[in-house]
């Protein structure tokens, strides 16, 4: 099962909630305050452009090894 992002319209915790897509939309208790309700918003990994930061890690300099 997917897991989705809420944030509590109350204390604005944000939580994760693991619940179907059927059941995306639906408002999740609060575990925090326990009295508000989180409304689903948009998990960073979800967004297309939220993981180009990928490539090489440390690429840069790592030629010749002369480092003192
Ligand atoms: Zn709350």
């Amino acid at each position: 099962m997917p897991i989705f992002e809420y944030k509590c319209s109350k204390c604005d915790e944000q939580f994760d909630v693991m619940t179907s897509i059927a059941e995306r939309d639906e408002q999740q208790a609060c575990p925090s305050c326990e009295k508000g309700v989180g409304k689903r918003i948009l998990s960073l990994f979800a967004s297309p452009a939220g993981r180009t930061s990928g490539g090489l890690p440390g690429g840069g300099c790592s030629s010749g090894g002369g480092f003192t």
